[in-house]
């Protein structure tokens, strides 16, 4: 079941979403070499409870980070440690925020200094895709003609659509109904009314796009080792019109190193 929100609840989401949005810029702005996840990790979580916020992913399901922060080959769901950042890598950051008990959540993928010209092909398409996704969260779509919006744009440029892994609508919990696919044909699914908050969240490959889970029962990476990136937004649809509540402004990423 759609669990919709009042426009007063989705100004609270928002609000959470303006906390949110400004940890990701606190830890782009801490992406160097030599730094650590953990210490991104550590970043984040302090500046959001400075906020009076909380952190939706410390010990959900027990994971032990406030962020998750996953290189390279990692998709996502990363565990904040003891890797330190290279020139040259990607490193998707995906942070939730509680807030006045509404949560956000959001990812975007960043790049160490100057990267290969692959990788930069694979930030620009994914998140591109993610903002393509934007106008197609409108009331009278159907969450099908999403979906098939990232992956059209995902495939123009030879890139894989992760498909095990779907975004999800969001709210008091960070995952509600219903699952959202990356992929799939248009006109489908649930009808989008006013009141649904969705989390979308392409998840895209350099390679093919199956993936496999680490050891540690979190991580998970490109099964055949490609380059992966990850971008998402918590959006609401609105009768105005679909609205981003986790919004920045598109970007190269590329960080100083
Ligand atoms: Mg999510």
């Amino acid at each position: 079941m759609i669990v919709k929100k009042t426009p007063e609840q989705i100004d609270k989401m928002a609000a959470a979403g303006d906390i949110l949005v400004r940890t990701l810029e606190l830890v782009g702005g801490k992406i160097r070499p030599g730094v650590t996840t953990k210490e991104l990790d550590q970043a984040a979580e302090t500046f959001i409870r400075s906020q009076g916020a909380e952190p939706a992913f410390k010990g959900y399901r027990g994971f032990p980070g406030s962020i998750c922060a996953s290189p390279n080959s990692m998709v996502v769901h990363g565990i904040p440690g003891p890797y330190e950042l290279e020139r040259g890598d990607i490193l998707s950051v995906d942070v939730g925020v509680v807030y006045d008990g509404w949560v956000a959540d959001a990812a975007r993928t960043f790049a160490v200094g100057s990267v290969s010209a692959v990788a930069s092909k694979l930030l620009e398409t994914t998140q591109g895709s993610l903002f393509a996704a934007v106008p197609a969260c409108a009331p009278g779509n159907r969450l099908g003609d999403v979906s098939h919006t990232i992956q059209t744009h995902v495939e123009a440029e030879g890139l894989s659509i992760v498909r095990s892994l779907v975004g999800h609508g969001i709210g008091r919990e960070m995952h509600e109904d219903p699952q959202i696919p990356n992929y799939g044909p248009p006109g489908r699914g649930p009808l989008l009314e006013p009141g649904m908050v969705l989390a979308i969240e392409p998840m895209v490959t350099a390679g093919r796009h199956q993936v496999r889970m680490a050891d540690d029962h979190w991580s998970i990476f490109s099964q055949d080792g490609s380059l992966a990136a990850h971008f998402e937004f918590t959006i609401a649809v609105t009768a105005e019109g679909p609205r981003v509540l986790t919004p920045w402004h598109e970007s190269a990423h590329a960080t100083a190193a």
